[in-house]
């Protein structure tokens, strides 16, 4: 019989990779995939430690799953991540979920198989190394015949700002090799992929710390050449290590996405200090510029953080007005965390919980606004789509996504998917654009 997995993805796009990369071991291995968690004969659960409140989430749903492992005793549940990774936190897990069968954290993925086959063997077993693997043992794995792809071109971070906790669990910064990873994306395109995300904590140090001779705006030339891609994306850019010769790479690309997420976070010097970010609002605003200068038709987006320890009205209102400064097209607002482990989890003046809902509001009414705004200037504008599929809300309608990254719902036939075609924008929500089909594209 037919055997099924189902995965959970907590977290970031890294994240998301990585549950990608475990269901296709999974598949190698006869699972097909279900999306009704009561067909599973594999649960595969990705975790998360960058947020608190996610943890509490993650443990709350492994909870869960005792009463299908009770009822269908034959159930594998596997939890991976870095939540796992975390110093101590294993045996407490362990303890609260003795359901379990496997654990394992973000540098075992290449193990995950021996896993598997252990725990079909009856055997629960933890299998969590603290040790940074080298690149070359990643299984860099993708499911085949998917559209769009997250690729992975270098693991960790070097930055340790001051709120994150990923260079503890995700380790040093490590980049692949460039050959390697263009096998991988020339692969994919042979079934079927025809956009990529090539993703990294910090994608503008690609290399740096590798000795490659070669950069991240080196790489993307080459992805550039690569026969049957149609688009390439990145994520994310620290703002810091933006250079001029990645802008003028993005400007001069044919198949690079003109759409740059800037994570700017704090718009106030001195929380950006405190932040341990290495930019000042200055610079980043200078690097902005820079950008819409030499490709006016650029999509910025950006991650801001309400109530970082220490933020008063006045470092607020400066983060809003930078909010009102930059085109952002959306941004991905988050009250701060605390999060243990890291710096600003000690910091004094943590900022009171009703604060800090407050500000996280203003913000994000803001930003709604403003991408409201932006989004009706598009009605009216011819806008590339590459087609995906289905639009979830509703069946009869496509979706597909614009250079910039722009959601766009529209009629037309499902023979479309996958083409690049000419989409005429009627209206706009705050998230989304409506449109109808103008003329398909040459490219198929
Ligand atoms: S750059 Fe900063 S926020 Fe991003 S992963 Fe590294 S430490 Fe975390």
């Amino acid at each position: 019989m037919d055997k099924k997995v189902y995965t959970i993805s907590y977290g970031c796009q890294m994240s998301e990779r990585d549950s990608e990369t475990l269901t296709a071991i999974s598949t190698k291995l006869g699972y097909s995939r279900t999306e009704d968690l009561s067909q599973a004969d594999l649960v595969i659960i990705n975790t998360c430690c960058v947020r608190e409140s996610a943890e509490n989430k993650i443990i709350g749903k492994i909870g869960q799953l005792k009463k299908i492992k009770e009822k269908k005793p034959s159930l594998v549940i596997a939890v991976a991540g870095c939540m796992v990774q975390q110093p101590g936190i294993l045996e407490r897990l362990q303890k609260r979920a003795p359901h379990v069968d496997i654990w394992t954290g973000t540098f075992d993925h290449n193990k995950f198989e021996e896993l598997l086959h252990a725990s079909l063997c009856g055997r629960k077993i933890a299998l969590i190394s603290q040790r940074e693997i080298d690149v070359s043992e990643v299984v860099p794995l993708a499911e085949k015949g998917k559209l769009h792809v997250n690729v992975n071109i270098m693991y960790g971070c070097n930055n340790y700002c001051a709120y994150c906790i990923v260079p503890y669990v995700r380790g040093r910064e490590r980049s692949r090799p460039k050959e390697v990873i263009l096998d991988e994306v020339r692969s994919l395109v042979e079934s079927g992929c025809r956009e990529v995300t090539l993703l990294g904590q910090n994608v503008n140090s690609y290399g740096k710390t590798d000795g490659f001779g070669y950069d991240f705006s080196d790489l993307l030339k080459a992805m550039d050449k690569v026969d049957g891609l149609f688009r390439v994306r990145f994520m994310t850019s620290h703002p810091k290590d933006l250079s001029d010769k990645l802008i003028t790479t993005v400007a001069e690309g044919e198949h690079l996405c003109e759409h740059f997420h800037l994570p700017f976070q704090a718009g106030s010097n001195r929380v950006l200090q405190m932040m341990n970010r290495y930019y000042t609002r200055e610079y980043y605003l200078e690097r902005v510029h820079r950008i819409l200068d030499e490709i006016p038709e650029a999509r910025l987006t950006t991650d801001i953080i309400a109530g970082f320890p220490g933020e008063t009205e006045e470092d607020f209102e400066q983060t809003l007005d930078l909010v009102r400064t930059v085109p952002f097209t959306q941004a991905f607002t988050f009250m701060y965390s605390k999060r243990s482990g890291t710096a600003a989890a000690d910091f004094p003046d943590q900022i009171p919980l009703e604060i800090k809902k407050l500000r996280l509001q203003k913000l994000m009414g803001l930003q709604n606004t403003r991408s409201l705004a932006w989004r009706n200037e598009m009605v009216g504008h011819n806008c590339e789509i590459l087609v995906e599929g289905p639009s979830k809300s509703n069946a009869e309608l496509l979706t597909g996504r614009t250079r910039g990254n722009e959601l766009v719902v529209f009629q037309g036939n499902e023979h479309l998917i996958g083409s690049l075609i000419n989409v005429r924008i009627d209206s706009a929500n705050s998230w989304t654009l409506f449109g109808r089909i103008e003329f398909p594209k040459e490219r198929r």
